[in-house]
């Protein structure tokens, strides 16, 4: 149940936004460091609410969501001075003598809207943004994963200052409430399904969006790839959080040969990460919930099972497994699986993967696996994707400098360090102008009566 009034709440962070309270550097490296602080003194709380939630290992906690964020806001504090300085552009001869600038103005009041399958990191990943570049803000995170969700409604108000910075409990119905609101920004992490009813209730109040959606995000691999090394970097990233990450690799593009030699390899892979019943091992996660459990259980229907294929509905759990025969017709290559299978695709050649790959929707991620420059080139200069990870997968998402995000129908919009920053802020550009005798005189063939002598000046 949505614990406010959507307009009274809005109200009052836009009456903060409107007093100039979040503006200043010192006040936004302020929240930034209390933010940090939250992390640091909840951080068991935090891991412990992951673990209940989706049943996630300490290490995935830790790397991928409480650190993660965190270490976002420490790059954040270290350059917040350096990026919000007025930017200087290079004049042309007709402003030599007027002062040109751009302001980097903070939008005002955003909604951050998260998802469940990495609920700390894709809920307060993008507050940081918001935070450093001056906005006030509702963070909205995902009733579905209500462990999580929790510690954010119970300990961050305790952190931050609430005449700017409110969290915002509730479900669909609630949310559909507050979007009625007139927001300044909306960065929304989900799928592409919602992704469109975010953007429609945006477009009424032509508030500028940010879509982090998902998608199918292909693995093209060849012969002349180490399958051992590929299948261990293929096996994380596909079953790290139980399979629900949104830039996981969703299914595999490859010859029927190197299919013989990489699933043994990913067997074996599997073996090491998670033993001989990964269901016991701490280490592998469960999924969100029974819905969602169902709807992968019911994408393995008819599929032949080359590894693992178990399911437990009480546990929520679905062995790591992988699927051969796979027709492009087939429901599991119909939507993003968002759970522990990998279909195998099988293809002759990369010119055949690229044309597969531009059959369907833009992906979020798109791995290649080859040895070969020119196959390589020829995936990337063909193919559209969010990311591209070259010989490893997920990793591309923790490289410092890149900006995280979709294109086409997996979102809009990238963020991570400066581009979090980025994101919240509109740049203004400033002329002013030199009204000294001189510069009016120079000014002054602009006005009217007009001349050729005028023209040709
Ligand atoms: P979802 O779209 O069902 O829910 C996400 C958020 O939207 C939740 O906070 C939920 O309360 C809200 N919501 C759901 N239905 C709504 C509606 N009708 N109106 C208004 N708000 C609504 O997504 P999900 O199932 O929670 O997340 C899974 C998807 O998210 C996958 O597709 C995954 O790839 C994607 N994802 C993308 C990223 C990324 O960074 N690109 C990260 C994580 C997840």
């Amino acid at each position: 149940m949505a614990s406010k009034n959507p307009k009274e709440m809005v109200s009052r962070l836009r009456n903060t936004f409107h007093s100039g309270k979040t503006r200043p550097i010192e006040y936004r490296v302020k929240q930034l460091n209390a933010l940090l602080r939250f992390f640091e003194e909840n951080t068991a709380e935090l891991a412990q609410a992951l673990k209940q939630d989706l049943n996630k290992s300490k290490t995935e906690s830790y790397t991928l969501e409480i650190d993660f964020v965190a270490n976002d806001i420490k790059h954040q504090l270290m350059h917040i001075h350096e990026w919000t300085k007025p930017e200087k552009i290079s004049k042309g001869l007709v402003n030599l003598m007027d002062s040109v600038y751009i302001l980097h103005e903070p939008y005002g009041v955003a909604l951050i809207i998260g998802a469940w399958n990495y609920p700390i990191q894709v809920t307060l990943g993008p507050l940081v943004g918001a935070i450093s570049a001056g906005n006030c803000a509702v963070i909205k995170p995902s009733e579905l994963s209500p462990a999580s969700s929790k510690v954010i409604a119970d300990k961050l108000p305790k952190y931050l200052d609430n005449d700017a910075y409110q969290v915002f409990d509730g479900g669909v119905a609630e949310t559909t409430e507050l979007l009625k609101e007139k927001f300044d920004y909306i960065f929304y992490t989900g799928s592409s399904a919602v992704g469109k009813i975010i953007h429609a209730a945006a477009a009424k109040h032509l508030t500028p969006t940010t879509l982090e959606l998902g998608g199918k995000s292909p693995v093209f691999i060849d012969s002349s790839t180490n399958f051992d090394i590929a299948a261990k970097r293929i096996v994380w990233g596909r079953y790290i959080n139980a399979g629900q990450t949104c830039i996981a690799p969703d299914y595999l593009l490859c010859t029927k040969e190197v299919q013989q030699k990489i699933i043994p390899a990913i067997e074996k892979a599997l073996k090491q990460f998670y033993g001989e019943d990964p269901k016991s091992s701490p280490d592998y996660g469960r999924i969100i919930n029974g819905r969602h459990f169902e709807r992968i259980s019911a994408l393995l229907k008819g599929c032949t099972v080359a590894i693992g294929g178990e399911t437990d509905e009480k546990n929520k759990y679905v062995a790591p497994t992988v699927v051969v025969n796979v027709s492009p017709t087939d429901g599991i290559m119909q939507e993003e699986i968002f759970g522990p299978i990998l279909p195998i695709v099988n293809v002759d050649n990369a010119y055949e993967a690229i044309k597969f790959i531009n059959s369907k929707e833009k992906p979020l991620a798109l791995y290649i696996f080859s040895k070969n420059s020119d196959t390589i080139n020829q995936i990337l200069e063909n193919t559209s994707a969010g990311s591209v990870c070259i010989d490893d997968t997920i990793l591309q998402a923790a490289v410092n400098g890149f900006p995280f995000g979709g294109v086409g129908g997996s979102g809009m919009g990238g963020y991570h360090g400066k581009f979090s920053y980025e994101t919240f802020i509109h740049k203004k550009p400033v002329l002013h102008k030199d009204s000294s005798y001189l510069g009016e005189k120079l000014g002054s063939l602009r006005y009217p009566p007009y001349t050729d002598k005028k023209l040709h000046t």
